[in-house]
């Protein structure tokens, strides 16, 4: 099975202590690419890193994500800003970005201006976006309704929202929908948008080193384990997991432009 990993945080320090090794039983599980998000300033070096360390195996995206938007959000934007404006080829997307409103609102205004912005960079250097969405559906459509009839075009990553969700954001683009070890989980009713979404629009991640798929939930989560959700989706979906793999390395490949 060739399957791309579309959103690990494999740069981040769970994985100090092994990261070649996990680098190493994720090609041996199958894993030909692994798209790593940005969360903000400080961890852009360290996916720099992981470019020079693993060539040709990981793509680095660019953002600021919402939970790491506070009052100097402003001055954090401008920073990545200028780094996409002189490295622009260094980028597959923008992400992660979006809106997280689980924890804390207070941000809330602060989240939404970040995304209008940064989608906007979307548009600007021809970038997909790679959307986090906790607990603000109506706040992301609020956004995104700004760019209706525009090219945009991005993933919203770790999906949970419903069949109507997804019909709602349909309405404003054709966007991709990413799943991860959450659509394994037995209370999970990620598996229902699986039909909505179609093989077509489809993304598997790990979102490592969280989530972790069953039979691994609870453990530190890794790139091999995409596996167990292309498996997982294959049944739900009655195909064979063969077919998931290969869709859903095309929908990476076609999204991100990845030459693997
Ligand atoms: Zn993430």
């Amino acid at each position: 099975m060739n399957v791309v990993d579309s959103h690990s945080h494999l740069y981040c320090d769970a994985f100090d202590a092994d990261r070649a090794q996990t680098v190493k039983r994720a090609q041996e599980a199958g894993v030909i690419h692994v798209v790593l998000p940005n969360e903000n300033r400080a961890s852009l070096p360290l996916l720099h890193d992981m470019k020079r360390q693993f060539p040709g195996f990981v793509s680095l995206s660019i953002g600021l994500h919402p939970e790491e938007i506070h009052d100097d959000y402003q001055q954090e934007l401008n920073i990545l800003r200028a780094e996409l404006e002189n490295n622009r080829q260094d980028y597959v997307a923008v992400g992660e970005v979006g809106i997280d409103l689980y924890w804390d609102k207070t941000f809330r205004t602060e989240q939404m201006d970040a995304l209008e912005q940064q989608l906007n960079w979307c548009l600007q250097y021809s970038l997909p976006f790679i959307i986090h969405c906790r607990d603000a559906m109506d706040e992301i459509v609020e956004v995104m309704e700004k760019f209706r009839d525009t090219s945009l075009h991005g993933v919203f990553h770790s999906f949970t929202g419903t069949p109507a969700d997804v019909a709602r954001l349909r309405q404003i683009g054709d966007f991709y929908f990413g799943v991860n070890g959450i659509v394994t989980f037995k209370k999970s009713s990620v598996k229902e948008i699986l039909p909505h979404v179609g093989l077509e629009r489809l993304l598997v991640e790990t979102d490592s080193p969280y989530l972790a798929p069953v039979p691994h939930r609870g453990k530190r989560n890794e790139s091999a384990f995409v596996v167990e959700v292309v498996k997982f989706v294959a049944k739900e979906m009655v195909l064979e997991t063969d077919v998931v793999a290969h869709a859903t390395t095309q929908n990476a490949k076609n999204l991100f432009g990845l030459k693997v």
